[in-house]
């Protein structure tokens, strides 16, 4: 079945790397012409280039109040519409609460939730016009709340339920609202902690990432590629009754309803 995506239009927050990285790749494959924005820009660059539809970087901060602004603006004067927004950008500071100061606090939440806040609020009028529609990349540790990761799993739990106040109000405008929630993925980030856990109790790193999949509860850890291959059928035609859903894709690490 056709996907119905080529030659639709796409922002994708965060794209530089990991998730969004793969996100961006997989809809530009169905067709898709890409906003794509982080802060750096070589690597930004390099994945415009591996990109096989138009693509057009935007470098930005998107703490910043203004940035998602930009990205639609920009999105409309090159491409002339707007079908889908994907609101992947994120990076919360782990540890314990009480080690956590107000400025990490601050900069988890403005990053990954005003951003996608923001980015909605600008782009749903065009998202209106377009019948299109919101994938929020969110994360397990939403549902599930655990000591060293505070801020996270804070900011996951507001945008699930953020995605449900946007899902309501697109059913009378047209727009659907979305969310998956990875779980581990084995992005950059991952790796490091797995050379830690290997550092910190002198064995391999492959033994490191299976000890930590086992105390996860989960057989492996997952890939970028499959967390954009279900952004993919989100966007597109075959999930045109999929309204609300707040998907998790994370090997059965989350055992509760
Ligand atoms: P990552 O750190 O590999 O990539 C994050 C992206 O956001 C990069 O492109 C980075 O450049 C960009 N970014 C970071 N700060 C920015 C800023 N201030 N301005 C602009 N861009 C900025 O992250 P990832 O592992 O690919 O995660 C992507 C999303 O998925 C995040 O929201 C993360 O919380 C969520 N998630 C990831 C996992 C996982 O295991 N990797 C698990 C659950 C949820």
């Amino acid at each position: 079945m056709e996907s119905g995506l080529k030659d639709k239009v796409a922002i994708v927050t965060g794209a530089s790397r990991g998730i969004g990285r793969a996100i961006a790749c997989r809809l530009s494959e169905d067709g898709m012409k890409l906003v794509i924005a982080a802060r750096t820009r070589e690597l930004l660059d390099e994945v415009a280039r591996s990109c096989t539809s138009e693509v057009e970087p935007v470098y930005v901060d998107l703490r910043e109040e203004s940035a998602p602004q930009r990205l639609v603006e920009r999105a409309i004067a090159k491409f002339g519409r707007l079908d889908l927004l994907v609101n992947n950008a994120g990076a919360t500071k782990r540890g314990d609460f009480l080690s956590l100061t107000e400025n990490d606090w601050q900069d988890g939440f403005a990053l990954k939730f005003y951003c996608a806040v923001r980015s909605s609020r600008t782009a749903w009028p065009y998202l209106c016009t377009s019948n299109g529609s919101i994938i929020n990349i969110i994360g397990v540790g939403g549902r599930t709340g655990s000591a060293e990761f505070a801020i996270g799993g804070t900011v996951n739990a507001a945008l699930m339920n953020l995605t449900k106040v946007l899902a309501d109000r697109g059913v009378r405008d047209g727009v659907r609202v979305n969310a998956i929630n990875p779980g581990s993925i084995a992005t950059d980030r991952l790796q490091t902690r797995i050379r830690n856990f290997a550092v910190d109790n002198q064995i391999s790193q492959n033994e490191a990432a299976d000890a930590m999949a086992d105390k996860l509860g989960i057989s492996r850890f997952g890939r970028p590629e499959e967390i954009a291959e279900i952004v993919a059928f989100l966007a597109s035609t075959r999930a045109t009754f999929v309204q609300g859903a707040i998907i998790d894709a994370d090997g059965g690490q989350t055992k509760t309803l």
